[in-house]
């Protein structure tokens, strides 16, 4: 038993599952960051396989997941040779690394056609057998769609511009699933809107399929959604709220570009108004680049609000974390819980999973809780779907 998973983008979170869950079937690492790993799910964290890596990065196609990993994290951590056994290969590029200092070239380019390159993406997978895809690429623009139609038209038409790579991959998976008859968990945790889109739900539905995202929500932002929880019980009135993100990995680098902080942002802000039930002043968003910081960010935090006999409170927050790996942890749940959710027959997305491990849940319009809400009541519907035994 186990579950096959493919990663799409091979950078510092793909590279720390990828190792992390390499040491942890060597025995030589307690899978602290697990959120789960204390339960007894359906699969257990051992049968986490990987199976396929895609990227579009010139520096990354065609080396082994072994080689990358050497070179990001070689330094700061031991890369089981196991991990030489899987070469990168060419994605879908469509943009998503316009502006930034890679050489990219996606097999659209090379195919010719979007079309041809998701047809290229399906044909590769009914070897690779995927259970779970998950999607860790670069944050890039992207739009839902919300009509079927006008999805699949923007493929036929090989429309570049509104498709985003994605929305290309989602579609690439649910005609994986389609063919085969073999159920896909696509797990997105970058901002673009897949399980907020309702024609990538409709399509999974069909295909007997799940999408879990989106967003992965780890660093501040739960713990920000934990504080306002705290304030809101009590009845406490919040004046502002400023969250600053400093950090010196890619992804800040990527972020540096407007309209990619712009997606990021709106997965962030959301949280204020669900929680408070008003949308208090806020600025939360991640505010710049720092190479020398590395991958370990420095947050701030500042809330301040009114309380009994009308007195004002204020707390600071500081705190410097590692980004990458915190969410390779959630990834670890993710695969297995998508797997399972598709053998007890959950289809199009799962709103308990959602609001637990991602920043902006889907389906479309749903609300963001609290963490520690949202906790107990995803152990509450994995104890009843079955999935913790
Ligand atoms: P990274 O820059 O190290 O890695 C991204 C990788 O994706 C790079 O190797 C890049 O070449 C590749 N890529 C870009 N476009 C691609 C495409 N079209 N197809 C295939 N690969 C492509 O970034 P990271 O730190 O690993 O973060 C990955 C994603 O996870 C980001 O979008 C980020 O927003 C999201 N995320 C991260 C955290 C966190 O680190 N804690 C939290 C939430 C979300």
């Amino acid at each position: 038993m186990a579950v096959r998973v493919i990663l799409v983008g091979q950078g510092l979170v793909a590279t720390h599952f990828a190792v992390g869950i390499e040491r942890i079937k060597r025995g030589e690492l307690e899978p602290y960051g697990v959120p789960l790993a204390k339960y007894q799910l359906v699969y257990d964290i051992k049968d986490i396989e990987l199976v396929g890596s895609y990227d579009v990065d010139e520096e990354k196609v065609g080396k082994t997941v072994y080689e990358v990993a050497k070179k990001a994290v070689g330094d700061i951590l031991p890369v089981p040779e196991t991990l030489k056994s899987i070469t990168v290969r060419r994605g879908i590029h469509l943009g998503s690394l316009r502006g930034l200092p890679f050489k990219a070239k996606g097999l659209e380019d090379e195919l010719g056609s979007v079309r041809a390159a998701i047809e290229a993406l399906v044909e590769e997978w009914k070897k690779l057998q995927p259970d779970v895809v998950m999607i860790v690429a670069t944050t890039e623009p992207a739009k839902p769609f919300h009509k079927v139609e006008d999805l699949v038209k923007a493929v036929e038409r090989d429309d570049r511009d509104r498709l985003s790579a994605s929305h290309a991959y989602a579609y690439a998976a649910y005609l994986y699933a389609k063919d085969t008859g073999r159920s896909v968990a696509l797990v997105n945790v970058i901002p673009s809107p897949l399980a907020r889109d309702d024609a990538i739900v409709k399509l999974y539905e069909e295909a007997k399929s799940i999408v879990l995202g989106d967003d992965g929500a780890t660093g501040a932002t739960p713990l920000t959604a934990d504080l306002l929880e705290h304030l809101a019980e009590r009845n406490r009135y919040v004046h502002s709220i400023a969250q600053f993100n400093i950090g010196g990995n890619t992804d800040f680098l990527a972020l540096t570009i407007p309209e990619r902080n712009k997606m990021k942002e709106e997965t962030k802000s959301s949280i204020v108004k669900d929680i408070l039930g008003y949308d208090a002043p806020h600025f939360i968003k991640p505010t710049g680049y720092l190479e020398p910081l590395g991958d370990k960010k420095f947050v701030s935090m500042h809330i301040w609000w009114k309380t009994f006999n009308g007195l004002e409170d204020e707390l600071v927050v500081n705190m410097r974390i590692n980004d990458s790996p915190a969410l390779a942890g959630l990834l670890v749940d993710l695969a297995r819980i998508g797997k399972t959710l598709t053998e007890r027959g959950i289809y199009g997305t799962a709103y308990e999973v959602n609001a637990f491990y991602m920043k902006d849940p889907g389906p479309r319009g749903s609300k963001n809780m609290s963490r520690i809400r949202a906790y107990y009541a995803l152990i509450d519907y994995l104890k009843k779907t079955g999935i913790i035994r």
